[in-house]
This record gives C-alpha cells, structure tokens and sequence, in this order.
C-alpha cells in the first residue's frame, strides 16, 4: 500500500492550546529574523507568519532588549487577533534574560535550549539547570535543540576518547553524530531529574546534510519517546534549501518520524520570510499528511504552448486559492483538500483534468481556441475568449460554496 507509515508514538506536548506529538497532527512552525527588540518589526512578521499557515512561532531572546520587547508583542499580536504560541530562543544567557523578564518568562509558550550553547565548563550544569527551574516554576515546556553547529565540545571529546578503547572504532562521523544524539538525550534526562516532566520535552538534534540528519533521527526516535522537532539546520537559499530540506524531511516523515518541522531556508534577499511556512505545507501536504490549501497540479508545458497564458493561469489559480483560504478555513472547511489541474494542451490535458476535483485543458499551438473545463471528471463547459481566467476562478468559487462547509449541497 502507498502512503506514509504511520507515526512512531512520541508523547504529546502542548505548546500553549497546540498540541504537538502523541496522535496530533504534524505541526508547521516558522523563525522570525528580525531584531526582536524592534517590537513593531517583529509583531509584523510573527502576524504575517501566522497568517501563512504558520502554527508556532520562534523569536530569538538574546539580549535584555528582546527579552523586555517579548511580552509587548504578544500583547500587540492579542490585540490584532493572532493567536499564535511564541517561541523563546535562548543561547548563552537565558537563565539571565529570564530572571530579569519575568514578564517575558511568563508570556513565552515554550523555551527552546541548546545544549551546546547552555554555558562552559563548570557553569554549563548550573545554568541548565537554572533554565529548567524556570521552565518548571513557569510550566513551560521546553525544546532542547542540540545543533552540529554548535556541538557540546567536551561530550564529543570524551566520546572521542572513549571510541578509542573500542575493539572496533567508530569512524570519525559516526562519533560526532552520537555527541550531538547524546547531548540532545542526555539534557532531557537531566532536566527530567530536574523535576520537568517528561511530557513537556521537545527534542531535536539538528545537522545540515541531509543523509546524516535522516540518521540522526532515525537514531534518535529508536532511541526515545520525545516529541520531535524536525529541520534540516542551514539548508540554504532557493531551490537547493527547499530541495534538502523536502529530501532529508520527507524521507524521515514517510518513516513517521517527525511531530513539528521547520523549513530553515535563508531567504532570498526582498523575499517574503513566509516562503518557508508555505514549503512546509506544501511537504506535508504532497505526501498527504496534512491539507492546509487547495492544490493545484500544472503541466511544465513544451513546444505545444507557445504562449505564457497557461503559466500566468496556473499561478493566478494557486494565488487565488491560497488567498480565499484564510476566510475559507472559517465558512468552508473542507475546502482545502480540493484538488486542481491547469494544463497546457490537449496531449495530457482532458485527462488530469478529470483525475482533479476541477480541471482546465488549454488549447495548445495549433488547437482550436478553447478550454474545456471538467468538473468532477465531467466535462461541464468550454470557455472561450478574453474571460477564461475570471470565469474558471468562478467555477472554483461556486465549487466551494457548494461542496464544503455550511450550506454545502450533498453529490
Ligand atoms: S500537457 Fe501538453 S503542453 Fe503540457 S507538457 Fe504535456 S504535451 Fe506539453
């Protein structure tokens, strides 16, 4: 049978009223880039995040100046309406920032730590421990996030040290994914020691290739029963971040690994940070995990379509479904599993189109100038001329305001 495997068991932990892990859904989460002290900034961006689809939002916490801006954009993003758990990221100075801003502490859903980052030397158990405190005395869960980026050096090096006694050494790779799956899983025993329940632990260890993440968390999830956080980390920018980061994501989740993901793709400079919340949904949503939007299959078109109308109709379609969405969730839900096909001509055309909820077939070069439309894999009309797009955008509506939500008509 085709499909994904069904998802390991991992305990579920709810991050304000989400719940991610157990039986939940697999949950899209985004990062701000921002200077979060810059409150309008980054009340803006976490507002157009949430509206992309985006679940959980991460904002870093990284000086006093973001921790005392944090409760001021959770108050703004109240008040606008977005209700959205914000993420508290911490690195070096968390135990600091959150003495200081109780305020802060207080209105952050969840705090992420990285083991790697926590503090040096003898400092490093005190301030981890400090961190769990709060998360504790605040009912917080937490995300211990370990990173190849920033590998516990003296875990590795003991490991290290250690693979050397073996009768058969590891190689060298094999020794530092087992520092960074052992500072991720370590820490969360510690802080269960701590007294943080178990329930209330996130865990991801993140690297930046793709076949070592696939064993990191293949690893990782045989190895425990933590919720995890899935991302490849600095996947890079354009295509070649989308591409790792749907190969290594997609492999891990068909094996049903996986609670949350994250899409870390470097923006293209002026391009919208929501790209990375769409990326994952559209992951999820192609493998048939989650439906978030209708979606709309194209042809690549060839020398059959000479002209760029069946490109712009294609892109017109996807936009317009994606911005009747929002209001869509609310007045018809259901809406988002609608299927479309836009294709260029009569070769492959008529039959997509029948396989879709709604199809159009396009005349190609040399075709008669028409475009049959197929509505549930009946040919329902043929639209001519200067109204193609505004009609078809109208068959979709009148689609969805039959077959989905309230008012919808039954066959
Ligand atoms: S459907 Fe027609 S236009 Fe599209 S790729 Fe196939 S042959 Fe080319």
């Amino acid at each position: 049978m085709f499909g994904p495997a069904g998802r390991r068991h991992t305990r579920q932990v709810r991050i304000g009223k989400v719940a991610v892990g157990g039986d939940a859904p697999v949950v899209v989460q985004s990062m701000t880039n921002t200077d979060t002290a810059d409150v309008a900034a980054t009340t803006r961006q976490v507002a157009e995040l949430w509206r992309a689809g985006s679940e959980l939002v991460r904002v870093t916490v990284n000086n006093p100046e973001s921790a005392a801006a944090v409760p001021r954009i959770v108050d703004k993003l109240a008040m606008m309406g977005v209700e959205v758990p914000i993420i508290g990221d911490f690195h070096y100075n968390g135990h600091q920032l959150l003495a200081a801003e109780p305020a802060c502490a207080e209105v952050l859903a969840k705090y992420r730590i990285n083991p790697g980052n926590v503090g040096f030397g003898k400092k490093k158990d005190t301030q981890f421990a400090q961190l769990i405190e709060f998360a504790i005395r605040y009912d917080k869960p937490v995300r211990i996030g370990a990173n190849w980026g920033s590998l516990d050096q003296a875990l590795a090096a003991q490991l290290m040290d250690e693979n050397h006694l073996r009768a058969e050494p590891w190689d060298a790779a094999r020794v530092l994914r087992e520092a960074l799956i052992r500072s991720a899983l370590d820490s969360a025993e510690r802080a269960v020691e701590l007294g943080l329940p178990r329930a209330r632990i996130v865990l991801s260890a993140k690297v930046s290739g793709v076949q070592e993440l696939i064993a990191v968390y293949r690893d990782l999830s045989a190895r425990s029963d933590f919720a995890l956080h899935l991302g490849l980390t600095e996947a890079g920018i354009g295509s070649k971040g989308i591409v790792a980061s749907s190969a290594a994501l997609g492999v891990l989740l068909q094996e049903g690994i996986g609670d949350t993901i994250r899409i870390s793709l470097t923006p293209e400079p002026g391009a919208s940070r929501t790209q990375e919340v769409i990326v994952a949904q559209e992951l999820l949503q192609t493998m048939g995990l989650r439906a978030f939007t209708p979606m709309v299959t194209a042809c690549p078109g060839c020398g059959r379509t000479t002209s760029i109308f069946f490109q712009e109709l294609a892109q017109t379609v996807q936009e317009h479904v994606r911005a009747r969405m929002p209001e869509w969730k609310i007045s018809h839900p259901g809406a988002e599993t609608l299927t479309l096909a836009v294709m260029g001509c009569v070769v492959n055309g008529p039959g997509e189109s029948r396989h879709a909820n709604i199809g159009i077939s396009l005349p190609g070069t040399g075709e008669a100038p028409a475009a049959p439309v197929f509505v549930d894999g009946e040919k329902t009309v043929t639209l001519r001329g200067e109204g193609i797009v505004r009609e078809f955008l109208g068959i979709i509506d009148d689609y969805v305001a039959r077959k989905f939500g309230r008012g919808a008509q039954a066959g």
